[in-house]
């Protein structure tokens, strides 16, 4: 599969599940899928077997979020937080700075609408397909009459697509809670700091085994000391 150089070789996509409250490696694989789109589904299934049980909450990037991402949690009553791409786009500065982006304005569960800059209230008007897909459509007519409307919109008036899915919704709301914001905070530290330490530290910049197997086995090895180190730092914590 292609690298993040666009280049065609012998790579694997390295799926990893770290748990929140020790930092250690509870599952992981090595896939030949170029995306993450259909690795949640793989990575519930690769918990269960090894711990034999199925988490209580599950916090995953955009890259994870498709259709039966969805279900599959919600069927087995664990809470899942993933951003949406308004949401996870918020961090590029380009999106940063225009306030008038979806990502910008807040969305409120109670009244199912979205707050503009000018304070009005883009509430659900209709549903529309959109590329095959039916959409939610947020708008207000208050557009018509807006002094900033120019660097808000090239169109007639200001319109937001939601995709129709309840599941979508529910784990907006939840996204957006004190809670679900902590939890998502959680994750950037625990995955970064997994990957931190398997370059910095353990010096580990690309695999030397090949074949899947093989590769697998020297990814084990390397979790297996990384969760050691990780029951030594909370000993430690213990005792002191
Ligand atoms: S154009 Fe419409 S959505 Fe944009 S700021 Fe004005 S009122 Fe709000």
């Amino acid at each position: 599969m292609k690298d993040k150089k666009q280049n065609i070789g012998l790579n694997y996509n390295y799926q990893v599940a770290v748990d929140s409250k020790n930092g250690m490696v509870v599952s992981q694989y090595l896939t030949q899928n170029p995306t993450d789109a259909h690795e949640l589904f793989e990575i519930l299934n690769h918990i269960k077997i090894e711990m034999d049980i199925y988490p209580q909450v599950l916090v995953a990037d955009n890259g994870y979020m498709d259709d039966i991402a969805l279900k599959y949690p919600h069927k087995n009553n664990i809470r899942l937080l993933i951003p949406d791409r308004a949401e996870s786009s918020k961090s590029k500065s380009k999106i940063k700075e225009n306030p008038y982006t979806k990502a910008n304005l807040t969305y409120n569960w109670k009244t199912d609408s979205y707050l503009c800059p000018m304070g009005e209230q883009l509430n659900y008007k209709n549903n529309r397909k959109l590329n095959g897909k039916w959409m939610r459509v947020y708008s207000t007519n208050k557009c018509k009459t807006c002094p900033i409307k120019k660097q808000c919109t090239k169109s007639r008036v200001k319109e937001i697509f939601e995709p129709i899915d309840d599941l979508r919704l529910k784990m907006k709301a939840d996204f957006q809670t004190p809670e679900g914001k902590n939890y998502y905070k959680k994750r950037a530290n625990l995955s970064e700091s997994h990957f931190a330490l398997l370059r910095n530290i353990r010096h580990f910049q690309k695999l030397n085994r090949t074949g899947m197997k093989n590769a697998e086995k020297e990814l084990t090895i390397l979790s297996i000391a990384h969760n050691i180190q990780k029951i030594h730092e909370n000993l430690k914590a213990t005792i002191i």
